[in-house]
C-alpha cells in the first residue's frame, strides 16, 4: 500500500474503543525528503486517560486500524503565494515541521 499525505494535511485513525466509535486526527511524521511512500510514520504522544492513545499503546503488529485519506484544506501552495509568514506553534508540533 502506498501512502502519500502532502504536506499540510492530516489522516483521522478511527477504531471502536469498548463500544464506542473513536476518531481523532494526526499529522504524518514524514520528512519531506523521505521517499520511502511504503509507510506512513505517526508520532503520537500518549495520555495517560485518552481514549485514542491508550488503545492505540496496546495494539500489536498486524492489528487492523482504520486511516482515512489525507484531510485538511491547508496547502503549501499557499506559502509560495505570499511574502510574509506567520508561523503559530502550538503542542509539540514536531510532527508538523515538514515545509
Ligand atoms: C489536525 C490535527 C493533527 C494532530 N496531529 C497529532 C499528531 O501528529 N500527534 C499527536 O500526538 N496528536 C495529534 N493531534 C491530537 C490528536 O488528534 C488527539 O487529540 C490526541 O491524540 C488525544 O486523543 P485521545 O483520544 O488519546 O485523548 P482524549 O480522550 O481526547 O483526551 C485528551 C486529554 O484530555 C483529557 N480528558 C479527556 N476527557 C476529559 C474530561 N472530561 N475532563 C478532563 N480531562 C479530560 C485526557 O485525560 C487526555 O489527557 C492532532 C490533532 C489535530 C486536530
Amino acid at each position: 500500500m502506498k501512502f502519500h499525505v502532502p504536506v499540510g494535511q492530516f489522516v483521522r485513525l478511527k477504531a471502536s474503543i469498548k463500544g464506542e466509535t473513536v476518531v481523532r486526527e494526526y499529522t504524518p511524521a514524514v520528512s519531506i525528503v523521505d521517499s520511502n511512500k511504503e509507510h506512513l510514520k505517526l508520532m503520537i504522544k500518549i495520555y495517560p486517560e485518552g481514549k485514542m492513545t491508550q488503545y492505540l499503546s496496546t495494539i500489536q503488529t498486524g492489528d487492523p486500524l482504520l486511516i482515512s485519506e489525507p484531510a485538511g484544506s491547508f496547502c503549501t501552495d499557499l506559502v509560495n503565494s505570499t511574502k510574509e509568514l506567520v508561523l503559530i506553534a502550538a503542542g509539540t508540533v514536531y510532527s508538523s515541521w515538514r515545509v
